[in-house]
């Protein structure tokens, strides 16, 4: 039954997209593919007016006959990320947030339609709460995939296809997606982008430094963490009154691994449509 849900829910959200973007598929046939994840990757969303969080932009979003005010915030140089990433790159969105909140924010962030293609809460399975993203849905070559997620449970299906890039919450000094241009550029020579980690290690050799520096951490590094996860949900739920149960566990993820960074208790994730 469970399975069916999802194929429904997969099928349902791809055929009733409202975000059209300008490219098409033969543009990209000789292309690799970057998969981006959205929430803390690509931009920091809240849902009610916080002094504290300096958006850009309100956005309203109809979800399920109620309309919601969507508080968001782009990640520095996120349009020369873009615009430089699709010279190599066809880019695809793949989060978990729900198909309206995607398409708004990429109404939004993709003005000049870089993105060709996006898939949302509908093409994501959920097993005991945990979010996975298949990235077989794509029908692609697997050795031509980087995914590029700020939550390691995303990675569970393609290891070897996987970059952790720390989660963005509102910084002005956050400058992972400039750092991350040259790293794409250096591996969309490679014929087989797999395993990412041992492209990311020697390209790191060669430039002599660490893509994320400091408390910004590779995927390694944060798997270690996790396996120390003390958080329980119980304890997430205290801290986060007003979340949905279907976010409890991605959120428990997400609050650790700010934790584990440099925010403190500093924690401000998206509620509903959090991906
Ligand atoms: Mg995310």
């Amino acid at each position: 039954m469970a399975l069916f849900k999802n194929c429904y829910e997969h099928f349902k959200g791809k055929f009733s997209k409202q975000y059209i973007s300008a490219q098409t598929p033969k543009m990209h046939q000789k292309k690799k593919v970057l998969v981006l994840d959205l929430d803390e990757t690509l931009v920091h969303c809240e849902f009610k007016e916080n002094p504290n969080f300096q958006h850009e932009a309100i956005l309203k979003v109809i979800h399920k006959g109620q309309e919601y005010k969507v508080y968001l915030r782009t990640r520095p140089h996120l349009n020369k990320f873009l615009l430089e990433a699709s010279q190599d790159y066809e880019i695809i969105i793949f989060t978990a947030g729900y198909e309206v909140y995607c398409e708004k924010v990429l109404e939004h962030i993709d003005k000049d339609r870089l993105i060709s293609d996006y898939y949302a809460r509908g093409s994501c399975q959920f097993i005991n709460g945990v979010c996975f993203k298949d990235l077989f849905l794509l029908d692609r070559l697997m050795e031509d995939i980087i995914f590029i997620d700020n939550n390691p449970n995303a990675f569970d299906r393609c290891q070897e296809n996987g970059l952790l890039i720390p989660s963005y919450l509102d910084s002005d000094d956050d400058d992972c997606l400039l750092k991350l241009i040259p790293f794409l550029k250096f591996l969309s020579k490679k014929k087989d982008l797999r395993p990412i980690m041992q492209h990311l290690h020697s390209y790191e050799n060669n430039i002599g430094a660490t893509l994320f520096t400091d408390n910004q951490k590779t995927l390694e590094i944060q798997k270690e963490a996790m396996d120390d996860d003390s958080l329980s949900e119980d304890n997430v739920v205290k801290k986060e009154i007003d979340i949905t149960d279907l976010d409890i566990k991605h959120k428990k993820t997400q609050t650790h691994f700010e934790i584990v960074s440099k925010v403190g208790n500093k924690i401000r994730s998206a509620t509903l449509f959090s991906g």
